[in-house]
């Protein structure tokens, strides 16, 4: 019996040593409300992104909906209608109105898609860092920063720790990132985030938002519990440390794939900067015949973010606006990879997109030249 393949099946790390961290929480007694597993967590994030301030959240999504608060946000915000449907559900939960701008062929938020979108209702502007991939941040900042008296620009990286953007560590771009420590992420705690600024003010309210609104024992602001568990830091620092080899893993992956299928688009990372590599997307026409051939053979490929958030139910919003984020969810497919992912697997998922390429193919032709 073949095994299923899935994307996203979670980076584990050390097991001992994550068992021992429970061990400790345990004995201490002292589960929650920024016990020093928390505390820990925030200080190597912030070390390791290069930022002032990381506060530890329970998840990215209510990350996102902090970050957007403490940072003042009203009104309008504008985001990518090609991204993971949280971003988009971050806004709308919290009263703000998401504008979907499309994204560039590089799955992301450049210029064009922000001069569409960009009106004097805006109120923000929130970027993807999608699969990983830095988006045009310097245009974006320029654009925060020069509209009218300037809005806050926060960014979504819940794909992208670990990632640089000219030599910088992503994290610490815009007013606030916000980071996604879900399972299915690259570094996880099971459940998780992390907000990170530059921005004292910012973090300051963030930090009292998360607990109820409490600063100095007293309550200064409407909060909420965001909280992250100590059993939560406990696994997101096990995963750091070994954030080193779950990258050679998918690296390698990602290279065995490129070798595998040479005639297919891939997006592709920059090599010179630091990338984790958790993502193995490619564009390929027949996209659906692909997918549900794999998904025949138990390789439970993903069509992410299909169909695009415009296309949702609570989010209707004319396709003819939006061209580039049409064109990706037409033929964008996850491949299955990560710690659980090794090189035969690479080759029984890579024979079956040949097979089905192939057969496009031939299908494709004329008769009397498939003859
Ligand atoms: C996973 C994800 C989120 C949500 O993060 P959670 O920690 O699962 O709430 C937000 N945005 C993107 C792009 C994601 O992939």
């Amino acid at each position: 019996m073949t095994e299923a393949l899935h994307v996203g099946r979670p980076n584990i790390g050390n097991r001992k040593r994550l068992m021992m961290r429970l061990n400790d929480i345990l004995d201490s007694r002292w589960l929650s409300n920024g016990g020093v597993f928390v505390q820990r967590l925030e200080e190597t994030v912030a070390e390791l992104v290069g930022v002032r301030h990381c506060i530890a959240v329970c998840n990215g999504t209510v990350g996102l909906q902090v970050a957007l608060k403490a940072a003042g946000v009203t009104g309008q915000v504008i985001v990518p209608a090609w991204t993971h449907i949280a971003t988009a559900h971050a806004l709308t939960w919290i009263g703000l109105e998401p504008v979907f701008a499309d994204v560039n062929e590089q799955h992301v938020l450049g210029k064009r898609g922000i001069q569409y979108a960009i009106s004097s209702c805006t109120g923000a502007i929130l970027g993807v860092h999608l699969w990983g991939r830095p988006c045009s941040i310097e245009a974006l900042e320029h654009k925060a920063r020069c509209h009218d008296m300037g809005f806050p620009l926060i960014f979504d990286a819940a794909h992208a720790f670990g990632c640089s953007h000219r030599g910088q560590m992503i994290g610490g771009f815009g007013d606030a990132e916000v980071f996604s420590f879900h399972a299915t992420k690259f570094v996880n705690g099971f459940e998780g985030g992390a907000i990170c600024t530059n921005d004292d003010a910012l973090a300051e309210r963030a930090r009292a938002m998360i607990n109820f609104g409490y600063r100095d024992g007293e309550v200064r602001h409407v909060g909420t519990n965001a909280k992250m568990s100590e059993v939560s830091a406990a696994m997101v620092l096990t995963s750091i440390e070994s954030m080193g080899e779950f990258v050679a893993v998918n690296h390698r992956n990602y290279a065995e794939y490129r070798k595998q299928l040479p005639g297919v688009t891939f997006v592709e990372y920059d090599e010179s900067e630091q990338q984790n590599y958790q993502y193995v997307v490619i564009e390929i026409p027949d996209r659906d015949r692909v997918m549900e051939a794999l998904h025949a053979e138990k390789v439970m490929a993903r069509r992410y973010f299909w169909p695009g958030i415009h296309r949702m139910a609570p989010y209707r919003w004319p396709a003819a606006t939006l061209p580039e984020t049409e064109r990706l969810a037409a033929c964008t497919l996850a491949l299955p990879t990560g710690t659980a992912i090794g090189v035969s697997e690479i080759t029984r998922v890579c024979d079956i997109i040949k097979r089905v390429m192939e057969e496009s193919t031939m299908h494709s032709m004329p008769a009397w030249a498939a003859s």
